[in-house]
């Protein structure tokens, strides 16, 4: 029978933990019960440097019962180094860990099926949501232009799903190899092969607490993923360039022929027009040249993307 562990990344979530930890300990029970996995099978909270009681509610969760494990990052380093902390610390233990929230937005009920689509030789099972209905019509239109901008950039993600998956020891094992700082783990995981296959859920809303992804932390979520994957951007700016200079050849022309003619230019607002959009879009383009240089700065220094302060497991 597989040792599964359930990685669970927790940023502040006192309000949350207790019944989360209740919920999927039944549901762990039960797993175990059916014969889908072993006795030996974790439940695994990464507390995320929160500033609550987080850490506390884990440590008294773990001493009073041995399915329970914690792991304490010294600093908030975000939720994709928490999961990858957890996964990676998960694989020296485990046959195969499922990745998920700690609100339980994601619909424990299909925990069966992951592991059903394991046992039939998957090694990477995604968590696809089936609709969007519980979220506000901003993140639903936001999120899914994500997802087909990434496609029209060629970044193989699957659709509709998040970081609500399974994984098995060899392809958390094959993770390990992708040394990258800027970690955007849905549009990796997709890069290591293996049988793969999807379960579909509903999602839930967050039943206590409040989202720790702001519109800011999504935003730069959604850059940070682009940027980490395609290169496209990159030629679109060599494009956009070769454009603009065609375009002024043309206003050259024109202009000089105006001359000619005797039409001379009358105004200046044409002028001070095109300046500043010419301004801005250099401005923009050497924004965009910047964001692969940032890249470069940060892999170049390899710094340690977590650092484990305390672990505890039984
Ligand atoms: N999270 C984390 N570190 C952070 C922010 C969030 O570990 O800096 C965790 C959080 O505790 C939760 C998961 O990531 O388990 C998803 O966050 P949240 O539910 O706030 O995001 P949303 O579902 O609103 O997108
Ligand atoms: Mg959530």
């Amino acid at each position: 029978m597989p040792v599964l562990y359930l990685v669970l990344p927790c940023y502040n979530e006192e309000e949350v933990l207790p019944e989360t930890a209740k919920r999927l300990k039944a549901r762990l029970a039960e797993l175990i019960e059916s014969g889908r996995c072993d006795k030996g099978s974790r439940i695994m909270f990464v507390d995320d440097g929160s500033k609550d009681r987080t850490w506390e509610i884990i440590t008294e969760l773990f001493s009073n019962n041995e399915c329970f494990c914690g792991i304490k990052l010294a600093h908030n380093r975000g939720h994709q180094y928490a999961l990858l902390a957890g996964l990676m610390t998960a694989a020296n233990y485990c046959d195969c860990c499922i990745s998920m929230d700690a609100d339980l937005q994601d619909d424990i009920d299909v925990l069966d099926d992951f592991m059903d689509e394991y046992a039939k030789g998957c090694d990477v099972v995604y968590g696809v949501r089936k609709k969007r209905t519980t979220d506000t019509a901003f993140k639903r239109i936001t999120a899914q232009g994500f997802y087909r901008f990434m496609k029209l950039l060629g970044v193989d993600v699957v659709y509709n799903h998040a970081d609500y998956r399974l994984m098995s020891r060899r392809a958390l094992e094959a993770l390990a190899e992708y040394k990258e700082y800027n970690l955007f783990l849905r549009g990796i995981v997709p890069l290591i092969g293996f049988k793969s296959s999807c379960v579909y859920y509903e999602r839930h809303e967050r039943f206590a607490g409040e989202s720790k992804y702001p519109l800011k932390k999504m935003l730069s979520f959604a850059i940070n993923g682009i940027s980490s994957f395609s290169v496209k951007p990159i030629h679109l700016i060599s494009n956009l360039g070769i454009i603009i200079s065609a375009l002024s050849i043309f206003g050259m022309l024109y202009a000089l022929i105006s001359k000619l003619t005797g039409f001379a230019a009358s105004g200046w607002t044409a002028i001070v027009a095109s300046i500043w959009l010419i301004g801005g879009i250099q401005l923009f383009c050497l924004g965009i040249i910047g964001e692969y240089i940032g890249k470069i700065y940060s892999e170049a220094k390899a710094r340690p993307k977590y650092t484990i302060e305390e672990f505890l497991k039984k």
